[in-house]
């Protein structure tokens, strides 16, 4: 896919930051939190058990089922999806408009079916894909990070050509071929000044 990075609308504080499986859309947010203060990555709450070194409201609000639940019948939730078809994820409507009323810059980083429900929600908002160099090298970060077994592998790249075909939907593509370049070309796109790295 190619690059594309000019803005097409007015800013409005919130971007939307979606792609397939193992682009690197989690290294690329966590590169963010680390490197660029004024962005404010989005916290979300999460069924998921955390894993070793994940802490509460840093990397997600860990929840129970039935706390989730009740997030979701309150319409605390910007947003939320089933994700891999085993944990539930979801935004909390109300740390997104603090992050946006304190004047922050706001990064989700969600998935595929996430970013379609706050496409309706804040269609203002920017929603940008992110997009692997091929899909040859999508297949080698997925199979070399070797967290998923060989079916469970097969299964999210089935679902990875179908998250391809949805970046038309997208205001803008960014190719994840190097980390830091992807977060500058992000960061840039929110408005920010992006630290030139080498
Ligand atoms: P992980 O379990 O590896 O932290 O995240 C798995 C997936 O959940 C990632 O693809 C990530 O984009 C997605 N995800 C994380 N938070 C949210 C959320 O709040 N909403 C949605 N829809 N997806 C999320």
């Amino acid at each position: 896919p190619s690059e594309l990075t000019h803005r097409s609308k007015p800013r409005s504080g919130v971007t939307v930051l979606a792609g397939p499986t193992a682009v690197g859309k989690g290294t690329v947010s966590t590169f963010i939190r680390d490197n660029y203060p004024d962005v404010w990555l989005s916290v979300s709450a999460t069924t998921r058990v955390a894993r070793p070194g994940e802490e509460e409201g840093i990397h997600y609000f860990f929840k129970s089922a039935e706390e989730f639940d009740s997030l979701v019948a309150k319409g605390d939730l910007l947003e939320w999806a089933t994700v891999h078809g085993v944990n539930r994820y979801g935004t909390l409507r109300s740390t997104v408009a603090a992050a946006v009323a304190a004047g922050k810059s706001v990064l989700l980083e969600i998935d595929l079916q996430g970013a379609r429900q706050v496409k309706k929600a804040m269609p203002e908002a920017d929603f940008v894909f992110l997009a692997p160099p091929s899909w040859d090298e999508l297949v080698r970060r997925l199979v070399g990070r070797g967290t998923e077994t060989l079916e469970e592998q097969h299964r999210r790249l089935e679902t990875a050509k179908l998250e391809l075909a949805a970046a038309p939907e997208f205001d803008y593509v960014i190719v994840n071929d190097q980390v830091s370049r992807a977060a500058a070309a992000l960061v840039e796109l929110m408005g920010l000044t992006p630290h030139h790295t080498a």
